[in-house]
């Protein structure tokens, strides 16, 4: 299982995101981004972005 805990960003949040794959987990951390800090979906959705994201994958 793929995992990203938001903390690994800077915030202060206890949320876990899963997957199956690399593109689930980083889908599930934008949609979190997006649902529970306001953060900008459009900003989320550049190549550039998700490889950040994905950088943050912990297998567990
Ligand atoms: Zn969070």
């Amino acid at each position: 299982m793929k995992v990203i805990y938001c903390r690994d960003f800077g915030l202060d949040c206890n949320a876990k995101m899963k997957g199956n794959s690399a593109d689930d987990v980083v889908n599930a951390t934008i949609n979190h981004g997006v649902g529970m800090h306001g953060q900008n979906a459009k900003e989320l959705q550049t190549p550039e972005k998700r490889t950040e994201i994905a950088e943050k994958i912990k297998e567990e």
